[in-house]
């Protein structure tokens, strides 16, 4: 073919809405860890698509389920039963261990979703009077781009021009118990929190917090629902990021590597004193549950469970983070992580270590100005990893 990269860019740049400013890199092919240009240029993926190709561009199982079930039916909306949503229902909520689960599309139809579930359980279940529920969320949050995710952020750029916001919503400092002890009163229907925040710049909270949390939504009838969108599904070294402080939420937000990068699918998973306040006609979606992306998702976290993803992103990540912490330079603030979920914060802005690094044949994306997130596929090997760290050496170190 003889279409080429600046081409595609400034028919991209002609035509399209500004609301992205990627990397002048054009995509045409990928398998596993690896991309290419249209010029057959290279390069090692180092941000997975936000964490949404967890097990790697086009898993083979993946595709497989994916052409399969093209052959057969794609789209049957919900008007009717399919036969692939009652067995990927089945695979989530034993995965989740939880009792329902509601399928969406994108994860800020996901956080919808709960944002939904958790004003009508505040009416139905816990006896909030009418219009009064709150919900609290935290300060640096990203929980999508639809008007309830941007009427949760704290970002005034993710806002702007965009008002009036939804009303009803709380923010506290991350990691900061007291405050959201402060903020929770008889009308506090859920705590909606990430167990890592992902676009903040992979930030960690205090050990200890998110337990706390639980145990002080628990004390107060509120519901602790987790945004597990990013971190979720193996990406931190566990299945579920709030794992690492031993707890099940009371409703898991899911998305992005749900759909192994293959087809977008989106959830919610509770118990049925929750999720049961949905009832026909109080919440939907064409495209919801449709028999393309349950099959892909049934694929999907079939290869996180059978290729023990999970704990070759603990291992992984372990080995990852004590390496750039080697690297000595001033410009590095802080090498953090869990698994391979890590960021690099620098002390000055980290878009032109990202173009160096794409010079080298690696891709990643700054994220908030000043941190590089390093988040492979999971599928990478040791010997993958290994000629990354070169790279990053390179350009990071003195
Ligand atoms: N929640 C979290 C934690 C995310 O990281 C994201 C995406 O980055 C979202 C929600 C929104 O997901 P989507 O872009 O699929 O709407």
């Amino acid at each position: 073919t003889n279409i080429n990269s600046q081409k595609i860019i400034e028919q991209t740049e002609k035509y399209g809405a500004k609301n992205y400013h990627p990397l002048p890199i054009v995509v045409s092919r990928a398998e596993g860890v690896w991309i290419e240009d249209p010029e057959g240029n290279k390069y090692m993926d180092m941000l997975s698509a936000y964490s949404a190709v967890n097990q790697g561009h086009r898993h083979p199982k993946i595709i497989q389920a994916l052409k399969d079930q093209a052959d057969r039916v794609t789209l049957t909306s919900r008007a009717f039963h399919n036969d692939q949503l009652g067995p990927w229902y089945e695979k989530i909520c034993h995965l989740t261990n939880k009792d329902m689960a509601l399928p969406m599309n994108t994860g800020a139809e996901a956080v919808e979703t709960a944002f939904k579930a958790a004003r009508r359980w505040g009416y139905d279940v816990k006896g909030i009077p009418n219009n009064q529920a709150e919900i609290i969320g935290c300060i640096g949050n990203f929980h999508g781009r639809t008007m309830t995710a941007v009427s949760l952020s704290s970002e005034e750029e993710y806002k702007r021009g965009f008002g009036p916001m939804l009303p009803g919503i709380k923010l506290v400092p991350y990691g900061d118990l007291e405050a959201l002890k402060q903020a929770i009163t008889p009308n506090t229907a859920a705590f909606l929190v990430e167990p890592i925040q992902g676009e903040a710049g992979i930030v960690i909270p205090p050990k200890g917090y998110i337990k706390a949390a639980y145990d002080l939504c628990r004390e107060h009838n509120v519901l602790f629902i987790a945004d597990e969108i990013q971190a979720g599904l193996a990406r931190t070294g566990k299945m579920f990021a709030c794992e690492w402080e031993g707890i099940e939420p009371d409703m898991y937000v899911l998305g992005k590597a749900l759909g192994g990068g293959v087809f977008p699918i989106s959830c919610v998973a509770a118990n049925k004193d929750i999720l049961g306040v949905f009832n026909p006609g109080s919440h939907g979606s064409t495209f919801g549950g449709n028999p393309m992306a349950c099959a892909v998702s049934i694929a999907a976290l079939d290869v996180l469970i059978d290729e023990n993803l999970a704990q070759k992103s603990l291992e992984l990540g372990e080995y990852f983070i004590n390496k750039l912490k080697q690297i000595s330079n001033p410009v590095i603030k802080e090498v953090r992580g869990r698994g391979l979920f890590i960021g690099v914060e620098l002390n000055e802005e980290a878009r032109m270590y990202c173009e160096q690094l794409k010079a080298e044949g690696l891709l990643c994306k700054e994220t908030h100005d000043t941190v590089i997130r390093f988040a492979p596929p999971l599928v990478i090997t040791k010997e993958e990893l290994d000629w990354a760290i070169e790279r990053i050496s390179k350009v990071l170190g003195t």
